[in-house]
């Protein structure tokens, strides 16, 4: 069984085609601006039969490898964090492998356990959410560290397969210009690092924080300017090939 918050059957955003998304319930870190905090406590969320996910990947399937539509769909796997829930994780992944399916993690990447390494080794391609290069400010930022952030970033690039990067560019949390150079110059080095995802910070989330009645951190933070944006893809488009902006 899989703690699950949520489940999208036409996602295009979670890695590459029409993709079936699962929003696992729990994550370990506490991210100032996570614009899904209820799925953060991994007391929440529903319980789901393994069967029951591949039952819906079987009933998408003409949407991802057959028919008109062959666009390399898949499943793909997000949170809350997918990492918490490692061992029902790696039964998923594995019924989902032996299917053929295409498998992506949107990941925070924050475990450097042989068990979590076997769920990067299980995934066609992982989207690793790099909250920021600093560690100061990481910290500040989600409650964590980053070093086995980087650690697995590291990993996946040693074990010779696709990896994505995100960041959401908060002004004022995660645009400081001395650490985002830092961070090209420290991503231009990984091979298979196929593309970095910019996504402008916004403020959609605002109103579960009041639902939830949790402190929102971010109250005065506003959404980054297109001049602000452009400057960010610049600097990262100085060291890397793909920056897009999401
Ligand atoms: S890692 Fe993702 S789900 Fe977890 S707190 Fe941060 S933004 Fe929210």
């Amino acid at each position: 069984m899989l703690k699950v918050h949520s489940i999208e059957t036409f996602g295009t955003h979670e890695g590459p085609g029409i993709r079936l998304v699962v929003f696992l319930q729990g994550c370990n870190f506490n991210c100032a601006y996570c614009h899904n905090p209820d799925t953060i406590p991994a007391t929440k969320g529903k319980e789901m039969k393994i069967s029951k996910i591949i039952n819906l990947l079987e009933e998408q399937k003409p949407y991802f490898i057959e028919g008109d539509f062959k666009n390399g769909g898949g499943l793909t796997v997000s949170g809350g964090e997918p990492g918490i829930q490692l061992s029902e994780l790696q039964k998923l992944l594995k019924a989902t492998k032996r299917r053929g399916f295409h498998i992506a993690m949107d990941t925070n990447a924050s475990f450097t356990s042989t068990a979590y390494k076997k769920l990067l080794d299980l995934t066609d391609l992982v989207i690793i959410d790099l909250k920021h290069f600093d560690e100061t400010h990481h910290l500040k930022l989600t409650g964590k560290s980053n070093k086995n952030v980087l650690a697995s970033i590291k990993y996946r690039n040693d074990s010779k397969k696709p990896f994505w990067i995100r960041f959401v560019l908060v002004p004022g949390w995660t645009d400081q210009e001395e650490y985002l150079e830092k961070m090209g110059k420290y991503l231009k080095k990984f091979k298979y690092l196929e593309r970095l995802e910019i996504l402008p910070y916004h403020t959609l989330g605002i109103h579960k924080y009041k639902e939830l009645r949790l402190d929102y951190r971010l109250k005065d933070v506003k959404i980054p300017s297109v001049k602000q944006i452009n400057k960010v893809k610049n600097i990262f488009g100085k060291y890397l090939k793909t920056v897009i902006v999401r």
